[in-house]
């Protein structure tokens, strides 16, 4: 049994710690789990990665309540099959996707998956970035996945739904993502849901300057069939050897324009350190990149959110994260056994 203090971390801590235990069969215990959130122990979004993860490792589970601030999971063994999970309130799809993916991945099993909740929440990789970043990402590594966004969910109406059909068969291959090569394609898109269009198209007048986005480069999306109201802006880039997503999350009391600028920041400074991966994607990185035993990838300088993330499955994986600084922003992150 592995005994985790959760308050080294928040929830990706205990998604990282589901998604290893079923990976590898070692039960874990964790304590303090969110310890030093604002509202510490699990909530919603939590708990149906809990109940996600039990379901496809048909685990035994004491502590999954709302709040619960201890949990021991103890996984048999990893089933693929369809399955669909509602979490009831705007809490990310994508991040109880991702828990068990790595799983399902690793032991070669065929499964469709359907999520129903937030598709675009801040603090959490949005349906795009899944798609257009993420799984773009790990195709390189061999997975063979579809992935849909069938309707939007925002915060705090919730109610869009993913959902991701995995062919089985293979494991994840070492990569090493090194250069990026020149930007291809560029592309900003605003949506907004039950809120005035206008809103959409100051985010694109900013991402156009900040950009120098050309014509037919960015373009509005009005989603109708949304759950509540909702805005955000997604500014996909694909290179020769990459793709990226950065994402402005539309809140109250905050402009459209601060909304753009702070996703348009974010793009320039990858743009600028000529990386692969961005932060978020980093972080998303180190679970297949250690599963794979093997790879590496170019990245902006590691937050503590991604070092703490790779100690956590340096804990369960005989393998270690080395870092370089290769200077201006540009640091390499590999796995090796
Ligand atoms: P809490 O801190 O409330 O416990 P949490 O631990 O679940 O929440 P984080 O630890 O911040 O939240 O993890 C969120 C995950 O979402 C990380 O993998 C991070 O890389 C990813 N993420 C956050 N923002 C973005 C974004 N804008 N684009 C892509 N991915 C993102």
């Amino acid at each position: 049994m592995i005994e985790i203090d959760g308050q080294a971390g928040g929830g990706q801590l205990l998604r990282t710690a589901l998604a290893l235990s079923l990976c590898s069969g070692e039960p874990f215990a964790m304590e303090n789990i969110r310890g030093k959130r604002e509202r510490p122990g699990l909530l919603r979004q939590h708990l149906t990665a809990v109940e996600a993860a039990a379901q496809v490792g048909d685990a035994d589970v004491d502590g999954a309540t709302p709040g619960s601030t201890t949990l021991r999971f103890s996984p048999r063994a990893v089933h693929g099959g369809a399955h669909r999970w509602t979490i009831g309130t705007a809490g990310s799809t994508t991040l109880v996707l991702q828990t068990v993916l790595p799983a399902l991945w690793m032991h070669g099993v065929e499964a469709s998956l359907s999520i129903v909740g937030g598709t675009h929440n801040p603090q959490a990789p949005s349906a795009d970035f899944i798609a257009h970043a993420f799984l773009p990402a790990m195709a390189r590594m061999g997975l063979d996945a579809s992935f849909a966004l069938d309707s939007h969910g925002f915060y705090p109406a919730g109610g869009g739904e993913i959902r991701m059909a995995l062919r089985a068969g293979g494991k994840p291959a070492p990569v090493h993502f090194g250069e990026r090569g020149p930007v291809l394609e560029q592309h900003a898109e605003a949506i907004v849901s039950a809120i005035p269009a206008k809103i959409g198209e100051r985010e694109l007048a900013i991402a156009r300057a900040r950009l120098g986005l050309g014509d037919g480069e960015a373009s509005l999306r009005e989603v109708r069939r949304a759950m509540g109201p909702g805005n955000a802006l997604s500014i996909r880039f694909r290179t020769e050897h990459a793709s990226a997503v950065f994402t402005g999350f539309g809140i109250k009391r905050v402009t459209a324009e601060a909304v753009a600028e702070r996703a348009c920041a974010e793009a320039r400074a990858w743009l600028a350190a000529d990386v692969v991966a961005d932060s978020y994607l980093a972080d998303q990185l180190l679970l297949p990149m250690a599963l794979a035993g093997g790879g590496s990838f170019t990245t902006l300088a590691p937050s503590a959110h991604t070092r703490s993330n790779a100690a956590l499955i340096e804990k369960f994986l005989p393998v270690e994260f080395i870092y370089t600084d290769h200077g201006r922003g540009r640091w390499t992150i590999a796995v090796e056994r």
